[in-house]
């Protein structure tokens, strides 16, 4: 079974741009039924395991697609011109965050994964042409796929519409781990390492756990799931927390820190997260000694808020998460330990 970080490294090196999430649900699938879980996919992609316990139903929620790119177009060059997809989330005539920029792809061809390269225009001819005064921007973006021509790009099964995400392996550096999908990797290695010492507990809950498809294309799996017969009670989503502790932030911005412990997220841009359910999963946590950070995040949402308008009581817990939509999300194994531990507490102690 291995360790967490296993667990994390395995998930998060896997391609899974939203909408291509095939490889991630099937490594997530085989998971849970190696913990016992019985398992079962829903039309559209998500994934549901029914870990057990008698109570309530609850559903503890991550999801499997990561930020992506899509091609828009291909030059008779063979270079593959680029949209921003929700979560690259840009205006195709402003600076993209500049660390994207240059990072190994992977593209999801009709045949399957390919390589490439994010790139733009060396800064050596940059001086000399044309300028939009903005430096570079999403227009100027493109991948590098290694072949000189439309036709070999075609051949490859690459064409409008393929989505694209970062390939880069996660490792560790320093205490921290870096990848480039903890967002929401991380949430799915959590959710998968509860569930395998969940199985063995005394549950005050009938636990399951929901891997989405399409959170980044506006909660559209969590939606599908709110939608289905699927009969839950209480949802807990899990996702990426905004860290405060890093320069040109500050914690008086966002007061969270990396290394702090699990983040309880009061409200977000989607929702108002229930009261009773978060001040509950804050009580649970307070008696087994797991301190918790409270944060209100501003440009940001959840598949909780989907399950909150399908009139179940949402709540989200958060990991601390620096850098987050880039190549280089930074997590600390101990924050992602303590929302394990969290989530146990809570299922066992069912207080809500
Ligand atoms: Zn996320």
């Amino acid at each position: 079974m291995g360790t967490l970080f296993d667990l994390l490294k395995a998930l998060c090196d896997l391609p899974g741009p939203s909408g291509a999430e095939e490889r991630v649900q099937a490594f997530v699938a085989a998971a849970w039924r190696e913990a016992g879980h019985t398992v079962t996919e829903a039309p559209v992609g998500n994934l549901l395991g029914r870990v057990g316990g008698k109570g309530k139903r609850l559903v503890v929620v991550a999801h499997a697609d990561e930020i992506s790119v899509v091609v828009k177009s291909v030059t008779t060059d063979g270079h593959c011109l680029l949209m921003s997809a929700t979560g690259m989330s840009a205006a195709v005539n402003r600076p993209p965050n500049p660390m994207i920029l240059g990072q190994p792809m992977t593209v999801m061809g009709r045949h399957g994964p390919v390589p490439a390269v994010l790139a733009a225009r060396t800064g050596h001819l940059r001086s000399t042409l044309p300028d939009s005064g903005a430096g570079v921007v999403w227009n100027d973006l493109f991948l590098e796929l290694g072949v000189g021509s439309a036709a070999a790009v075609a051949e490859l099964g690459v064409h409008p519409g393929c989505p694209a995400c970062f390939d880069v392996a996660t490792r560790r550096l320093g205490g921290r781990i870096v990848g480039k999908a903890m967002d929401d990797r991380a949430a799915l290695a959590i959710a998968t390492e509860l569930g395998r010492r969940a199985a063995g507990a005394k549950l005050g809950y009938e636990l399951w756990l929901a891997s989405t498809v399409q959170e980044e294309n506006g909660l559209l799996g969590a939606t599908a799931l709110g939608a289905s017969d699927a009969p839950f009670d209480l949802a807990i989503a899990l996702d990426v927390g905004l860290c405060g502790d890093v320069p040109g932030v500050g914690v008086q911005e966002m007061p969270v820190r990396l290394g702090g412990g699990p983040v309880v997220v009061h409200r977000d841009s989607s929702a108002r997260y229930h009261r009773g359910l978060t001040y509950a999963i804050c009580a649970a946590g307070a008696k087994r000694g797991i301190t918790v950070q409270d944060a209100a995040f501003q440009a940001y949402g959840s598949d909780s808020s989907a399950m909150f308008k399908a009139d179940v009581p949402a709540a989200l817990v958060a990991y601390p998460t620096r850098y987050t939509h880039t190549a280089i999300e930074t997590v600390d194994e101990s924050d992602l330990e303590a929302c394990v531990a969290l989530l146990l507490a809570f299922c066992e102690e069912a207080p809500f």
